[in-house]
C-alpha cells in the first residue's frame, strides 16, 4: 500500500506526491512541521500542511529570491533576510563576496535546527562568519531596527497565514522602507495568481507594498511544488527599476553558476501574462 504526502492548493484541487517515508513530524510552538522522503522529488518538509522546499526544486525559488535583487544593486552589503528558516536564501546571498553581512530573522528555532539535520545543501551557510541569525518575530524586528540600516530586505515568508500574517500587512512594508538605505530593495515572496486565495492574497500584499515604494514590480517563476506552479515574487525599491535599471553584462562578469537564473531570464521573469498584469492594476 503506498504512502501519499497530500496537501489542498483551492477546494477543488489537491497536489500528492508519493512518499519512502515519513522522517520527521513535530509541532513547534509556531506550527506543524513535517519532513518526508519522496520518490519524484527527494527530501521535502512541510509547514501547516504545505511544502516549503524540496531537494529536487529549491534551487528554483532560491535563485530567483536572491539574484535578481544583486544584479540590479551590485553594491549591496548589509541583508535582512525574513523568515528563511530552511537557509537556502542565505545560501544564495553569501555567493556574493560584496556582501558584508546577513542579518536572518527567523521567528520558529525549530524549523532552523530541523533543515540543518535533514537539509544540508540547503542550510549550510547558517553558520557562516558573515550570518547574524536571531530567532524573533519579523514584524517587531523590523518596528524596532535603525532607519537606513540595509540595502536589502528579503522577506523569505510563509503564507500569510499563522506567524506569516504580520508580513504581509502595511505597517509592515512602511517599517522596511524606513529601515531601507535611500537606495535599497524589498523582495518578497508573493504568492500564486492562479487560485482564489493565492490571487487574493498576491493582491492584496501588492497593493500595500505600491501603496509605500515608488517602484513596485511583480516577477515570476515555475516552482512545480507550489500552488498551480507559477510563483510570483516582489520587488519593491527606492530608486533602481529592475528591468530598466539592471547592468547585466556586470553580473555575468561574477561568474556565478545558477542553475535557473540567468541573464536573460530576468528580463523574462518581468514579462508578466496579460491576467496577472489585471491583477496588479
Ligand atoms: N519558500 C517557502 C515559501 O515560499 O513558502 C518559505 C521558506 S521558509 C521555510 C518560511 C519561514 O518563514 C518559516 O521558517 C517560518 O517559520 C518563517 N516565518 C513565518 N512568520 C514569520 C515571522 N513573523 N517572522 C519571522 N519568520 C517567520
Amino acid at each position: 500500500m503506498s504512502l501519499w504526502y497530500e496537501e489542498e492548493w483551492s477546494g477543488g484541487t489537491r497536489f500528492s506526491v508519493k512518499i519512502k517515508e515519513h522522517l520527521h513530524s513535530e509541532q513547534t510552538p509556531f506550527q506543524r512541521l513535517d519532513v518526508y522522503e519522496s520518490w519524484d522529488y527527494g527530501r521535502f518538509f512541510s509547514l501547516d500542511g504545505y511544502i516549503m522546499i524540496t531537494d529536487k526544486d529549491e534551487f528554483v525559488y532560491h535563485d530567483m529570491i536572491v539574484h535578481p535583487a544583486m544584479a540590479v544593486k551590485p553594491d549591496i552589503k548589509k541583508v535582512l533576510v525574513i523568515g528563511g528558516g530552511d537557509g537556502g536564501t542565505v545560501r544564495e546571498l553569501l555567493r556574493y563576496t560584496t556582501i558584508e553581512k546577513i542579518d536572518m530573522v527567523e521567528i520558529d528555532e525549530r524549523v532552523v535546527r530541523v533543515c540543518q539535520e535533514y537539509f544540508p545543501v540547503t542550510a549550510c551557510g547558517l553558520t557562516d562568519s558573515r550570518v547574524n541569525l536571531m530567532f524573533a518575530d519579523g514584524l517587531v524586528f523590523v518596528r524596532g531596527a535603525q532607519e537606513a540600516s540595509y540595502d536589502l530586505i528579503i522577506v523569505d515568508s510563509t503564507d500569510p497565514i499563522g506567524p506569516g500574517e504580520g508580513l504581509f500587512t502595511e505597517d509592515f512594508y512602511r517599517n522596511c522602507f524606513r529601515v531601507l538605505s535611500a537606495d535599497g530593495i524589498l523582495v518578497n515572496q508573493n504568492e500564486s495568481p492562479y487560485y482564489d486565495h493565492n490571487r487574493r492574497e498576491l493582491e492584496r500584499a501588492y497593493k500595500k507594498i505600491k501603496a509605500v515604494f515608488p517602484i513596485a514590480l511583480a516577477y515570476q517563476a515555475h516552482i512545480p511544488t507550489y500552488a498551480s506552479g507559477h510563483w510570483l515574487f516582489g520587488f519593491a525599491s527606492k530608486q533602481r527599476h529592475p528591468v530598466e535599471d539592471v547592468d547585466m553584462e556586470n553580473w555575468k562578469k561574477l561568474g556565478l553558476e545558477t542553475k535557473y537564473y540567468n541573464s536573460s531570464l530576468h528580463y523574462g521573469a518581468f514579462a508578466l501574462p496579460t491576467f496577472v498584469k489585471e491583477y496588479l492594476k
